[in-house]
C-alpha cells in the first residue's frame, strides 16, 4: 500500500495533535462480501475489509467497545481507539469478517436483529432488492395499501430490467437513483415500508411478491446468523454480540410501547442463546427520541450507537455513540478517510 495522509504527517506532530485533541473513533460496517446489488452500500469486500484492519492495526489502537465505553465512563484520554461495529447481523459477519479480524486480532461488536435469528429468510430490505432490482419484467403498475392509503407505482420503461441495468446500478446509491428508474422504484418502495410495524410492512411484502410473482430466496452472501452461528461468533473471546431490535423498527415512528417490547425483546432472545447478559444496543436507522434513549437505558444497556457522523471524546453520551460509516474502499482511500476522521 501506497503512503497516506496519516503516514505523512511527522512523529512529533501526530503525538502533539492528540494530546491537544485525543478522541476515539467506532467505525460501522454491515457486510463482508461482494457487493452484488447493493443500493444501500451495505458491502464491503473481503479483500478490502483485510486493507482496513491492516490500516487499524498500523495507525491506531484497536479496543472492544466495551473498553472504549470503560474509558469514557472513567473520564480518561483517548489516544487513537478504534472500535469496530457491524449492523443487523448478517451470516458472513461470521463466515468473511471473523477469520479477518482474528488474523488482525482486531476486536469487534456485532449488532444483531434479533427476530431474524436462524429464519431462513432475508433482511426485509434485501427481500425486496430480490423481488425488485434483479434482472425480470415486472407487471405495468404496483399498487399498495398501506394504513389506508393507496400508493400506485407506474412503472413506465422500468417495466424491463436488464441484467446490463442491474450492472450499471451495481454501486449506484438508492437515494440518487434516477425518477422513473427500476432503482427509484426500490427506492420509492422502501421508503414507505421503512416506518410501518413488522406485521405491516410483512403483508405489504407479500403483496409485492404475488404481484411481481417472485419468491425470495435466503442467499448465502445475505441471510442472517442462526442461533448456533451467534454463539460460535463469540467464541475466542473477540467479538461481541448487540442488540439491534427484534424487526429492525424504525423506532422513533412508534409509541414508547412498541420501541420497549422491541428494546427489551432483542435483549432476552440474545440472552437466552448466549446465556450471559447482552449490553450493547445499537439504533436501527440510526434513529431515536429522547424516549428511546430512557428506554434503553432503563432495559439494562451500557451504551448505545447511533448513525451521527462524529468522534467519541470525553463529553460524548454513552446512549449517543457517533460512529462512521464504512465504505468499500481499499486500504489507501480507507487511511485517507481515517486520518479526517480523526480530525473531525
Ligand atoms: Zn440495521
Amino acid at each position: 500500500m501506497t503512503k497516506n495522509g496519516i503516514g505523512r504527517l511527522p512523529r512529533v506532530f501526530r503525538w502533539l495533535r492528540n494530546r491537544i485533541t485525543p478522541s476515539a473513533l467506532i467505525l460501522l460496517y454491515h457486510r463482508v462480501a461482494e457487493p452484488g446489488s447493493d443500493p444501500w452500500s451495505l458491502s464491503v469486500t473481503p479483500q478490502h475489509f483485510s486493507e482496513h484492519l491492516e490500516v487499524i492495526r498500523k495507525y491506531g489502537y484497536p479496543v472492544p467497545l466495551r473498553k472504549l465505553n470503560r474509558v469514557l465512563q472513567d473520564g480518561k484520554r483517548f489516544s487513537r481507539s478504534i472500535a469496530i461495529t457491524f449492523d443487523d447481523g448478517y451470516a458472513n459477519n461470521l463466515h468473511n469478517a471473523k477469520p479477518l479480524l482474528e488474523r488482525y486480532d482486531i476486536p469487534a461488536t456485532i449488532f444483531v436483529t434479533s427476530g431474524y435469528v436462524g429464519k431462513n429468510e432475508e433482511f426485509w430490505w434485501d427481500e425486496l432488492n430480490q423481488i425488485l432490482l434483479q434482472p425480470r419484467r415486472l407487471p405495468a403498475e404496483l399498487h399498495l395499501d398501506i394504513k389506508g392509503n393507496i400508493h400506485a407505482w407506474p412503472l413506465g420503461a422500468a417495466i424491463e430490467y436488464s441484467e446490463e441495468d442491474r450492472r450499471r446500478d451495481t454501486g449506484h446509491p438508492a437515494q440518487e437513483a434516477k425518477v422513473g428508474s427500476r432503482l427509484f422504484l426500490y427506492y420509492s418502495v422502501w421508503q414507505q415500508l421503512q416506518p410501518l410495524p413488522d406485521e405491516q410492512r410483512r403483508e405489504a411484502l407479500d403483496e409485492i411478491m404475488a404481484w411481481a410473482n417472485v419468491k425470495p430466496v435466503a442467499r448465502p452472501t445475505h441471510r442472517p446468523l442462526t442461533s448456533e452461528e451467534i454463539c460460535v461468533l463469540e467464541q475466542g473471546g473477540l467479538v461481541e454480540v448487540g442488540a439491534h431490535t427484534v424487526t429492525h423498527l424504525f423506532l422513533a415512528a412508534h409509541p414508547p410501547s412498541s420501541q420497549r417490547d422491541e428494546i427489551r425483546q432483542s435483549k432476552a432472545d440474545l440472552e437466552k442463546v448466549l446465556g450471559h447478559p447482552v449490553t450493547s444496543f445499537s439504533y436501527p436507522h440510526g434513529n431515536y427520541t429522547a424516549e428511546t434513549l430512557a428506554l434503553v437505558r432503563e432495559a439494562g444497556f451500557n451504551c448505545a450507537c447511533s448513525t451521527v457522523s462524529g468522534n467519541v471524546r470525553r463529553n460524548t453520551d454513552l446512549f449517543q455513540l457517533p460512529r462512521f460509516e464504512v465504505g468499500n474502499w481499499d486500504g489507501e482511500k480507507f487511511a485517507k478517510r481515517l486520518s479526517n476522521w480523526f480530525h473531525f
